[in-house]
């Protein structure tokens, strides 16, 4: 297939991006790693007039610490982020997690930015950044604004971006202190868009008891989807296996709603999600236990 004409431009610096895009809108549609709008386009799927190539901005293109935060840039490889001692250090969730995303040679030229941008619900970067309260910086030529994972996500491949804004920067805050993490997910094969996945944080206090949980999945619904109210139930519990089996089939059964597609059924997705959330728990309690 081969895609509808379009025009090409990439500028070298931010402010020539801003500007193109003030100009033209929703028309100028931002090019970073190309891993999923390439495909689209070729299916006509997308049909931008105007392609903004972001490869050129190396501004973009950063991971550093900021306070208590994690700050990477938008146009920054998912294979610099899976190999980034900052990421290893302070994101664990996010380390162990970008390797699940496709395959390395995709990895090598998909970006975090776009990953999130693009918001795939079956896709893990979406997961994890609402799983760990990260925020999104959205800048246009007039200037910028930070927008909360739980507000940027806004429905199947939607994010709360204006016409006028790229995004720019994602921000991560430090985990709090005694949190365990994890994150799992069912695949055909490794590599494959999974066909259920969870992260999974567990935070105790001094005396082992849960004082706040997070439960967000991956292909169950439009969205990544945050099982807000089972973690609720977990909070100020001890996290037994018999608590662990109540979050499972209450987030199982009251808090997704999986599509299916020829490779599972939203009954059997139901029931992957059921597994990995007992043995995302497990595992996240148990460094929990041993975090600092
Ligand atoms: C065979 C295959 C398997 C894959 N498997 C997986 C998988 O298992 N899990 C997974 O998560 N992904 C998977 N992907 C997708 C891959 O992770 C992509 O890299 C990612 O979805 C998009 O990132 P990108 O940088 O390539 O963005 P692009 O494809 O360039 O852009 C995607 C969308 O985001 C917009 N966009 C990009 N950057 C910005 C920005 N800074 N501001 C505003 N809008 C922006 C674009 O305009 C476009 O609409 C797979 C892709 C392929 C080809």
């Amino acid at each position: 297939m081969k895609p509808a004409s379009f025009k090409y431009l990439a500028p070298d610096s931010l402010a020539e991006a801003l500007a193109l895009r003030a100009e033209h809108g929703d028309d100028a549609k931002a090019l970073a790693g190309g891993q999923s709008l390439i495909p689209a386009m070729n299916f006509r799927v997308a049909q931008p007039s105007l392609l903004v190539d972001l490869n050129k901005i190396n501004e973009l293109r950063y991971i550093r610490r900021e306070g208590n935060e994690l700050r990477i840039g938008a146009m920054t490889t998912q294979s610099a982020v899976e190999r980034n001692d900052l990421v290893a250090k302070h994101q664990p969730l996010l380390f162990e997690t970008v390797p699940f995303v496709a395959h390395p040679q995709i990895r090598n030229r998909g970006t975090l930015g776009g990953s999130l941008a693009h918001a795939d619900p079956a896709a893990e970067m979406p997961v994890v950044a609402l799983a760990l309260d990260a925020k999104f910086k959205a800048q246009s030529k007039d200037g910028e604004r930070w927008i909360p994972a739980k507000e940027f996500f806004q429905g199947f491949f939607t994010v709360d971006l204006q016409p006028t804004e790229y995004l720019t920067e994602i921000a991560y805050p430090d985990l709090p202190a005694r949190t365990g993490w994890c994150f799992m997910e069912v695949a055909r094969r490794h590599g494959d868009y999974a066909m259920c996945g969870i992260a999974a944080l567990v935070t105790l206090d001094a005396k082992g008891i849960c004082e706040k949980a997070r439960l967000v999945y991956l292909n169950v619904g439009d969205g990544p989807v945050d099982a807000s109210r089972t973690a609720a139930l977990l909070t100020g519990q001890a996290i037994t296996d018999e608590a662990m089996r109540a979050a499972a089939d209450k987030a199982a059964g009251d808090e997704m709603n999986p599509f299916g597609s020829v490779h599972a059924s939203p009954e059997y997705q139901k029931h992957l999600a059921r597994v990995l959330t007992r043995r995302a728990l497990k595992t996240a309690h148990e460094r929990a236990l041993t975090a600092h």
